[in-house]
């Protein structure tokens, strides 16, 4: 079959919730995808910032196997190995206190929304509170994630969503402390925002939450899904910033392509909040996905990829300024290690960005008028240079 097939067979089987890109992806390797013709990309979106080890990386490949041999799936009655090995692991580096694996982004921040009610109800024995988030975030397309969502047009058909939601202005304390009163129970925000347009949190604003939690003995939620996991030079982006979370959620990167996501607790909230019978799930933290969540944390160490991330993002940042020198319609950079985003102004990122497809390079869109670029954590700075060559050539 060809492209046009597979896309036809597809479109009349799959709910049309996305327009996609035009090409059938079919394999990888390294920083490279190929599709159904042949064609080779290199790949600056590594599956929406999940593919932090690229494709077909042996060490985590072979770990996959071996646990498909064994075990996938034994549910939450009974323990594995791979959850407690995948649990220390990601405690060890957040330096939080609990962790429970969900199977998505989104779930994690419903796990992380209900961990902070509880709390709350522990403290004051009714519940109601409400939660302060803010505008231009994203959270997840489920009911309790899109009810933190700071984007209406998300939101919108599917209202009343979860009650008690109030957006601040994201980076702005005043207009946070402005809506803290006896009903909050907790602030979430990511530390970068992601598909709100690559805006990297103030040092200011994440100490300025800190201490507004503090005061009103209110959780701080951290939505790491898209910039944790060594993204930015760190573990988690918070940590880059000294400010550490009650509730911290982790999922894209996390298993390397797997699907698994987790909201970690520090240990006031882990004492005082979820207890037996609050919360549970058929899947999460099942053996096959916390398999590749210890194999992504050993590879972390192993071939010290943060560090790695950190020593190649100067040349990533001096490389793409360049293009605000050579391109008018290339406005600013924001972002903060291989989390980047281009301001492009004067013409649409989406034709910019078929054309970069067209050229053998996959980035992405964030907000209106921003590209993305979110690649694999193992690139080169031949990769780097390949990637501004290609770009180069989308904006020409
Ligand atoms: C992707 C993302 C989510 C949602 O994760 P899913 O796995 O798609 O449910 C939540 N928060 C942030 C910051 C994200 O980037």
């Amino acid at each position: 079959m060809k492209t046009t097939d597979y896309i036809e067979k597809s479109e009349n089987n799959i709910l049309h919730t996305y327009n996609r890109y035009q090409i059938v992806l079919e394999k990888g390797e390294g920083v490279y995808l190929y599709d159904v013709e042949g064609r080779k990309y290199l790949d600056f979106a590594a599956g929406i910032a999940v593919n932090c080890l690229g494709y077909h990386h042996p060490t985590y490949t072979k770990a996959l196997q071996e646990q498909v041999e064994k075990l996938t799936h034994i549910s939450n009655l009974y323990y594995n190995i791979p959850m407690m090995e995948a649990g220390e692991k990601v405690l060890k580096a957040s330096g939080m206190d609990k962790v429970f694996f969900t199977n998505s982004g989104a779930e994690a921040i419903e796990g992380a929304l209900k961990a902070a009610k509880k709390y709350a109800f522990c403290q004051n024995g009714h519940a109601g509170c409400s939660v302060i988030a803010m505008n231009h975030s994203f959270h997840g397309r489920t009911v309790g994630a899109l009810s933190v969502t700071g984007n209406a047009h998300y939101r919108e058909p599917f209202e009343p969503l979860m009650g008690g939601v109030k957006f601040a202005e994201f980076n702005n304390l005043d207009s946070v402390k402005s809506l803290i009163d006896d009903s909050v129970c907790a602030i979430i925000t990511e530390t970068i925002q992601g598909e709100g347009g690559v805006y990297p949190a103030s040092q200011e604003f994440l100490e300025g939450l800190r201490l507004l939690c503090d005061e009103n003995d209110i959780l701080l939620i951290f939505d790491e899904i898209q910039c944790g996991m060594g993204r930015t030079g760190d573990y988690f982006a918070w940590q880059g910033h000294g400010v550490k979370p009650d509730i911290m959620t982790c999922a894209k990167a996390l298993g390397g392509g797997v699907p698994v996501g987790a909201f970690v607790l520090g240990a006031k909230a882990a004492a005082n909040s979820l207890a037996p019978g609050d919360h549970g799930t058929t899947y999460g933290g099942n053996p096959l996905a916390c398999a590749a969540v210890s194999a992504v944390l050993d590879i972390y160490k192993e071939e010290q990829i943060v560090a790695h991330v950190r020593e190649l993002t100067p040349y990533l940042e001096k490389r793409l300024d360049e293009l605000i020198q050579e391109y008018p319609c290339v406005k600013t950079r924001r972002g903060k290690g291989f989390l980047q985003g281009l301001v492009i102004e004067g013409r649409p990122v989406a034709e910019v960005i078929n054309r970069a497809l067209e050229n053998g390079l996959l980035v992405i869109s964030a907000g209106s008028d921003v590209l993305r670029l979110a690649p694999p954590l193992i690139i080169e700075r031949q990769h780097i240079d390949e990637m501004m060559e290609k770009l180069k050539a989308s904006l020409d």
